[in-house]
């Protein structure tokens, strides 16, 4: 058994995220949810 398959990919990148793989919908790495909301904080 391996701990990192408890855990979903990003979707952007493939690495592994802190979210569990019955997470529903996008789950995001660290740095990939960092960058979304830097991109939604700087529209406009
Ligand atoms: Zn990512």
């Amino acid at each position: 058994m391996s701990d990192e398959d408890e855990y979903a990919e990003c979707v952007l990148c493939r690495e592994p995220t802190e979210y569990p793989r019955a997470q529903k919908g996008s789950t995001l790495c660290p740095v990939c949810e960092w960058q979304e909301g830097q991109r939604s904080a700087c529209s406009g």
